[in-house]
């Protein structure tokens, strides 16, 4: 049986419709609870939460960024961001490089894409993060924006990282290296 609450696909929060003011009731859609319009029918879809990140690596080194910024504030993690509305997640990834390290980086390629659950963990947070790989152009190494240091680590010597979805894309990375 299905519930007919769920923060994930029709949070309570959402309380009018966008279209005409009217106050949303949940109900069944194709079998999911959504947030919906009594008024006009609008259905309200809540959209997942898409991040990039980059994995420059120079000579055996991994570029990562110190976060200023919660959560996690203090760890490091590889330079990313959330995708804009209307961005090609390449564009996000060479943005945010950019922005957190000051360095110029081109994409080369895909790393991998992960899904973090966090409807489970009850954590926010981008729920797909899209990883590139990419290769250092020019620059110079400055930490800026959400970052409050910026450096270059032996890969297998890294400083404790932010998010396990990091760590998984890095023991791969590890792994491919021995
Ligand atoms: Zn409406």
């Amino acid at each position: 049986m299905t519930e007919l609450t769920s923060a994930l696909t029709a949070p309570e929060f959402f309380v009018y419709c966008p279209k005409c003011a009217t106050p949303l009731v949940t109900k069944l859609v194709n079998g999911k609870p959504r947030r919906v319009c009594p008024g006009c029918s609008y259905v309200h879809y809540v959209d997942p939460k898409v991040a990039v990140g980059v994995l420059v690596v120079e000579n055996g080194r991994l570029l990562l960024v110190r976060r200023a910024m919660n959560p996690r504030k203090g760890k490091w993690s590889i330079p990313a961001g959330f995708v804009d509305s209307g961005e090609d997640p390449q564009e996000t990834a060479v943005r945010e490089a950019l922005e957190e390290t000051n360095l110029e980086i081109v994409i080369t390629g895909l790393e991998d894409v992960i899904f973090n659950d966090y409807g489970k963990s009850g954590e926010a947070g981008a729920s797909i993060f899209i990883i590139y790989q990419a290769k250092l152009m020019g620059g110079q190494l400055q930490a800026g924006d959400d970052a409050d240091d910026a450096r270059f680590f032996d890969i297998q010597n890294l400083p404790e990282l932010a998010f396990t979805s990091t760590d998984q894309v890095i023991k791969k990375l590890k792994a491919a290296k021995n």
